[in-house]
């Protein structure tokens, strides 16, 4: 599940955040037993064994977990102050470096990866692209500090957040029954603060609707089995109407005129003028097709079809699934697109965020992951330095500031 990012802090606005960080350290630091939190167990435990939980699975599930987990709260209250814009949302998911590692996984698991497309009928770089959307090819699993106990996670929300208590719970359950199904153990049930599990990322009831075992090993382990995980993905595309054989869509020219909204054919938009940018023919001119234009003119245009409402399934946003089929298309040997987001400064490679990432680091400005991928909390430390430096503030992973960040 993608997460939000913060795109900019303003000079005053990021010194009182640091203020307020300063002040939550003691809040951050108690972990003791929350009183509050043991009477709602008390009344979840009811409801759950209500519902078919053992009192065995129930005690073993909750075992050493008695007060909510702050960091959850903290992550659930975060509201971005603006949505990133396009360039920095599809710079740091359509990478060389993706690009680069889909292709090694696809030789590596090219027995597996056919299998599932037999089974499933799903494109195999599509499922390398929402794997490496997810979790970055898994990688995120081994951070500890992201990956926690889901049953703490989901009841942490269930018990303390009025918004989402209702997801809480009944994610919570299905949890439980995950659990009460031997598929995996307490230990390793981990997932992301709501609850997003394993390699691709699926919610508890999710998880219910679409797991697979796929190499036979008697468990749905979307956490530790690759096979499972992608196999589990293609279950969601194909129960969802996936389409074998076809795309998701096509990269485009428009024309200057103004263009309907909404659906056509295909052979509807070429009377309007819709191209395909490098002149091919639209292999079906009776699909179905809706214009999306994310950065608008001047930016990239796309004629998306069937095949990219169902990835929409998997999360419910444009831009997920068209950095999910703009990345599976190169994965599988397509050339880039021909025209580049609209960005207001020069463009940053992976090796060179990774430097910047460092440099930033070794100066004290930044504390996260150095992982080549620029997001708010890079953009943070960037308005640091930029802030300690005198010059202007943007927070944008330029070129600019990385040669700034070499000569200091
Ligand atoms: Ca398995």
């Amino acid at each position: 599940m993608v997460q939000s990012t913060t795109a900019s802090v303003r000079r005053f606005g990021f010194i009182s955040f640091l203020f307020s960080a300063l002040l939550m350290l003691p809040l951050l630091a108690s972990a003791a037993a929350d009183p509050g939190f043991e009477k709602w167990k008390q009344e979840f435990r009811k409801q759950a064994l209500a519902e078919g939980i053992t009192a065995e699975t129930f005690d073993r599930a909750f075992k050493g977990i008695d007060s909510p987990d702050q960091w959850v709260l903290d992550k659930a209250s975060f509201q971005p102050e603006f949505k990133a814009p396009a360039w920095q949302y599809f710079d740091n998911r359509i990478t060389k470096f993706a690009v680069k590692r889909g292709r090694e996984k696809k030789q590596e698991l090219q027995p597996w990866l056919e299998k599932i497309e037999k089974k499933f009928g799903v494109n195999p770089n599509i499922l390398l692209a929402i794997w490496s959307m997810e979790s970055s090819f898994g990688a995120i699993l081994d951070n500890q500090n992201v990956m926690r106990s889901v049953v703490r996670s989901l009841a942490t929300l269930a018990y303390a957040d009025p918004k989402r208590k209702k997801f809480g719970t009944n994610q919570l359950l299905a949890a439980l029954k995950i659990l009460q199904s031997g598929d995996i153990d307490e230990s390793h049930l981990t997932g992301s603060w709501a609850g997003a599990m394993g390699h691709t990322q699926f919610i508890p009831t999710s998880y219910q609707a679409y797991a697979v075992d796929m190499d036979g090993d008697g468990k749905r382990d979307i956490w530790n089995s690759v096979p499972d995980a992608l196999a589990t993905a293609a279950s969601l595309l194909s129960k969802n109407g996936w389409r074998s054989g076809e795309t998701w869509g096509y990269e485009v020219t428009i024309p200057e005129r103004k263009l309907p909204a909404g659906k056509l054919t295909i052979a509807e938009w070429e009377k309007l003028g819709v191209k395909r940018v490098r002149g091919q023919a639209f292999p079906r001119p009776d699909d179905v097709a809706e214009l999306k234009v994310p950065a608008g003119r001047g930016g990239p245009a796309f004629l998306v079809l069937k095949n990219f409402f169902v990835i929409k399934r998997y999360n419910n946003s444009d831009r997920y699934a068209l950095a999910v089929g703009i990345l599976a298309d190169q994965i599988g040997g397509a050339e880039p697109l021909t025209r580049d987001w609209k960005r207001p400064f020069t463009k940053l490679d992976h090796d060179e965020v990774v430097e910047l990432q460092t440099k930033l680091k070794e100066k004290g400005f930044y504390d996260g992951e150095v992982d080549g991928k620029a997001g708010g909390e890079t953009r943070k430390a960037i308005l640091k330095f930029e802030e300690s430096a005198g010059v202007e503030l943007q927070g944008f992973p330029s070129k600019e500031v990385l040669e700034l960040l070499r000569k200091k």
